[in-house]
């Protein structure tokens, strides 16, 4: 267990500080990389995934997180399908250990995958760290989109279907640009407070996307294991 120091540097403070030093040039710079690395990416061989039960594919998605995060065992996690709006992916429940997953999903193979993934990094981080998740939002957020472009990645090798890391950068892409436009330091009348929870998906991905272009996927694995350095 790490201390209670080692998990202040992920407050929701402390990582909207880091990210109002980032100018929207370097926001764009940052873009312009993960556009390289979707350019890289391999010609699709194989579009076809295995027809497997629910149950079998998330028991896949958490192999490949585990092995990528170095988890040896965390708390029983469980998915429930459930009707939600048409944009929404799904949402992680901490005080039920569940996943819940909007079922329009189950028509979409590789979003399906991905959500698991993203979900399922979030039930990762609380049974290692028990956050109060309002206070790490960013953190959190930010994380989970991590974990789920590196599944992404192991994905496009294992299946070579690159539609996954496309989906999943394309999406981060999206959000640098969206973050070069709404800089956080920037001419908001709303409180920092209200700012960070009306858009703790966008700053958190965005957050994460630097560390890592910077530092490289190994990010995620060092955090769990309370290695990570500012
Ligand atoms: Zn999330």
């Amino acid at each position: 267990m790490v201390s209670d120091k080692y998990l202040e540097q992920f407050e929701n403070g402390r990582l909207f500080d880091y990210l109002k030093e980032v100018s929207s040039a370097q926001f764009e710079q940052y873009a312009e990389h993960y556009r390289q690395v979707l350019a890289t990416q391999p010609i699709e061989k194989q579009p076809r995934l295995p027809k497997t039960t629910l149950q079998n594919k998330f028991d896949e998605v958490k192999t490949i997180v585990d092995k990528l995060l170095g988890c040896k065992r965390t708390d029983k996690c469980y998915i429930e399908l459930v009707s939600m709006g048409e944009n929404d992916f799904g949402e992680y429940k901490t005080d039920v250990r569940t996943i819940l997953l909007n079922r329009r999903l189950l028509t979409d193979p590789v979003e399906l995958r991905l959500t698991m993934a993203h979900e399922y990094a979030h039930h990762v981080l609380d049974t290692v760290f028990n956050l109060e998740r309002s206070r790490f939002s960013l953190f959190d957020e930010g994380f989970a989109y991590g974990v789920e472009r590196s599944a992404a990645s192991t994905f496009t090798q294992k299946y070579e279907r690159p539609q996954f890391t496309k989906v999943t950068l394309e999406g981060t892409i999206e959000c640098l640009r969206w973050i070069s436009l709404h800089h956080p330091s920037g001419g908001y009348l709303l409180p920092e407070n209200i700012l960070i929870l009306l858009h703790a998906n966008e700053f958190g991905d965005d957050l994460f996307a630097i560390l890592e272009a910077e530092r490289g996927p190994n990010l995620y694995r060092q955090i769990l294991h309370g290695e990570f350095k500012w």
